[in-house]
């Protein structure tokens, strides 16, 4: 038996298969998806590899597999793994590895094993014993006692439950009252929640609606995408919950992704309320041990719902019966830095395709292509109207801030925002106050002769922190030391520019000495859980002011802010992206969705210098289709998505000329093999052409993605492979996140 093998290595060159040969003592270990150590070219030491695929003869002289190791990857997920590196464009083994278990690689992580102890005789021949003192020790008969009831309880609980030691139970198990059981433990990341139990709402008329429509696709066994449009706090996750429950009578399970950042303890605590811990949680947090764990509850059936953040799309689940991807224009969903850089939205529907189950998208401001598709049918439109609690939508004031500067008022908060703070510290109410930009300065500038301080390995302007008196950079890490005098011209006159959460907090310190603040950004939010113990602490402890970047956004439901302020609406409006203006107004409807989300109505105060630019106005009225209207008819003109897609072809390395001349050479490749199917850019510099020492270039494309551009490009680049420069790296990104 010939297997085909692929190396694991990110060398463009070796994607593709190997023929190796079966030796008949491992024929049984053979499948395909099984992981094998191989000889390789003259290499002194066996590569990894997996099998994909089998054939009977090889046209080569072969060598044979050395070993099998543990971990397969189940068929239909290897077939997933040869698509993705197709549409991605890069190597099969890189796929691989997202559906490899975690510590798969590298230094593995093993099952943690535990001592249990059970019961080798009847509790009345026990006690008979006892009576008949033929035990009499009190430490032995309360040992055995203790376990009438909690058979199966560790050793070492036992032991302190009972106030005994390990020699007590030794002599038990010699007298063969008891036996030592060598167990899995769960490293349980739940373990010490008390949730109470919840019972499921009676649904709104708009809730039952939708509810009816999913479960519809659900009993008739069939694929259906389906968008479940509906503002902040309408109720999407309670119908979420129900129609995981359904689906679990069913005897199926569910897949429940939502972006990194959302999955709080609160939103955890949700499920858990519903549905006890038959639920694995994946995310960045967890650590190796646990997430492990998950994994194999997944693996073993135990966990009936996944919920994760993006790379939870792969795990182990079989028998699916939903799957629902919240928060769905959420730009982490995208993976961006390494290959591949695929959409878990892509590949959520790809499974929920394969299984022929619903798949739900849920956004209260919609991603534009998604919208689009359902405006032109392609997805079902589902609408939610209102507040599920009756809650009313925040009331939204919009503060020129020329304004403010022409009366005098030099601060980060206007007088509008300034009343409402004091107004609402007077209340004991809470606030919220945005601001995207960490640290205290965003740049740092000398008077006298311009120079800017910037990153020695990127071409990034550096950001002061106050905290530590460095200037950083949030690129690559670098740091060094604040300067005070101008290295160029010798000047004192440096000067900060710009303001961060750090400025922002001092500010407000010294506007309202008696209110009590916390911050959250990436400076705060460092050890594992200080996100939640922020957010917690904000809630407990009735802190007056929350400020903080992008984190604060998303899905925190907070009973008593009812004032949220948005310092500057503009930092994502000037970024040099088609999305700038999407990005915008999804921000401050989320955050503006975060004020009086209960009985207490909300206000939302909004800093801009643009407050007649369209998706500001149209987030004051917190008007989504208006936005969208406005949107998608820019988009047609300038023929942005979803007008067509956009591949972006990233080039780095070293030596800016070689970097240069091998994008040259990837351009020339791709106009040779246009035929009118896409339109190519010039190679050019990247906005940021220096990141941690390494120089950029790009190119753009423009086309409609379909099987045949697929095609296409992974000739051209299996061309540019084959004589390609050393020492330049390339990316190929499919609708990029990021156009930097
Ligand atoms: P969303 O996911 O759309 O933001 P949630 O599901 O979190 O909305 O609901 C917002 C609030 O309304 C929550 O406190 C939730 O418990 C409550 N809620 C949701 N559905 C109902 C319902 N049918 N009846 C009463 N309260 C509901
Ligand atoms: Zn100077
Ligand atoms: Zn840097």
């Amino acid at each position: 038996m010939i297997a085909q093998v692929i190396i694991d290595s990110n060398v463009k060159t070796l994607n593709k298969t190997f023929d190796y040969r079966v030796p008949t003592e491992m024929e049984n270990e053979a499948k395909v998806g099984a992981r094998v150590f191989v000889p390789f070219g003259n290499l002194k030491t066996l590569k990894e590899g997996y099998i994909i695929g089998f054939k009977k003869e090889s046209e080569y002289k072969v060598k044979d597999i050395a070993k099998f190791d543990k971990g397969d990857i189940p068929e239909n997920r290897v077939e997933l793994a040869v698509l993705m590196a197709r549409r991605y464009f890069c190597n099969i083994s890189d796929c691989m590895k997202l559906m490899l278990p975690p510590g798969a690689i590298g230094n593995r992580v093993k099952e943690k094993i535990g001592e249990f102890v059970y019961l080798k005789k009847d509790i009345e021949e026990i006690e008979d014993d006892i009576e008949e003192k033929v035990i009499k020790s009190p430490k032995q008969i309360r040992c055995l006692q203790m376990l009438y009831e909690n058979e199966g309880i560790h050793v070492l609980d036992l032991e302190a439950l009972t106030d005994t030691n390990r020699a007590v139970i030794n002599t038990l198990v010699k007298k063969d009252y008891i036996e030592i059981a060598q167990q899995r433990i769960e490293r349980n990341p739940f373990e010490f929640k008390e949730v109470p139990r919840d019972k499921k709402k009676k649904l709104t008329d708009e809730q039952q609606l939708a509810y009816d429509t999913i479960s519809k696709s659900i009993d008739e066994n069939r694929f259906e995408q389906f968008l479940l449009y509906g503002v902040t706090g309408s109720g999407k996750t309670e119908i979420y919950l129900q129609l995981i429950e359904k689906v679990i009578k069913q005897g199926k399970r569910a897949m429940m992704l939502v972006p990194e950042i959302s999955l709080t303890p609160q939103m955890i605590d949700r499920f858990l309320a519903r549905f006890g811990d038959c639920i694995s949680v994946l995310h960045s947090k967890l650590s190796n041990g646990e997430r492990f764990d998950q994994w194999e509850k997944i693996n073993e059936g135990k966990a009936k719902i996944v919920i994760g953040a993006r790379s939870a799309v792969f795990a182990p689940v079989d028998n699916l019966g939903i799957v629902i991807l919240d928060e769905e224009h959420d730009s982490s969903y995208k993976s961006t830095d390494i290959n591949p850089r695929y959409n878990a939205k892509d590949i959520a529907f790809y499974l929920a395709k394969q299984n022929k189950i619903p798949f739900v998208l849920g956004s209260a401001t919609p991603d534009v292509n998604t919208f689009y598709k359902a405006k032109q049918g392609k997805i079902t439109l589902l609408t939610l109207k209102h507040r599920a609690n009756n809650a009313s939508l925040p009331k939204v004031h919009v503060v020129d801030l020329r304004n403010e500067l022409i009366s005098g008022n030099k601060s980060m908060i206007s007088d509008l925002l300034h009343t409402k703070i004091e107004e609402n510290l007077k209340n004991k109410k809470q606030t919220i106050l945005f601001l995207n930009r960490r640290g205290y300065s965003t740049f740092v500038m000398c008077r006298n002769c311009g120079f800017t301080a910037k990153c020695k390995n990127c071409n990034i302007t550096l950001t002061y922190h106050r905290d530590e008196n460095k200037l950083k950079c949030h690129y690559c890490g670098f740091e060094t030391h604040n300067i005070t005098e101008c290295p160029a011209c010798k000047s004192k006159n440096v000067r900060y520019f710009g303001s961060g959460t750090q400025k922002l907090e001092e500010e407000i310190h010294k506007m309202f000495p008696e209110a009590s603040t916390i911050r959250m950004d990436i400076d705060t939010v460092t050890r594992k859980n200080s996100h939640e113990k922020i957010l917690n602490d904000f809630k407990e402890k009735n802190i007056d002011i929350l400020i903080g970047t992008q984190m604060v956004v998303k899905g925190h439901h907070f009973p008593k802010v009812t004032l949220v302020g948005v310092i500057a609406a503009d930092s994502s409006l000037n970024i040099e992206d088609y999305r700038a203006s999407e990005r915008t107004f999804q921000i401050l409807t989320q955050v503006a969705g975060r004020a009086g989300r209960e009985e207490l109505p909300g206000e939302v105060v909004i800093q801009t210098y643009n407050p007649d630019h369209f998706s500001i106005e149209y987030s004051k009225e917190q008007n989504y289709d208006l936005f969208y209207n406005a949107e998608i008819s820019l988009r047609q003109r300038l023929k942005y998505p979803p007008f067509c897609d956009i591949i972006l072809l990233g080039l780095s390395g070293k030596n800016e000329n070689s970097v240069k001349i091998a994008a040259e050479k990837l351009g020339f490749l791709l106009n040779k093999h246009n035929s009118s199917s896409y339109y190519v850019s010039r190679p050019i510099p990247s906005p940021i052409n220096k990141i941690k020492n390494r120089y950029r270039f790009r190119i753009i494309l423009k086309c409609n993605f379909s099987s045949s551009i697929i095609n296409k490009m992974n000739e051209v680049l299996e061309e540019y492979y084959k004589g390609s420069p050393n020492g330049v790296s390339i990316y190929v990104d499919v609708n990029p996140s990021n156009m930097m």
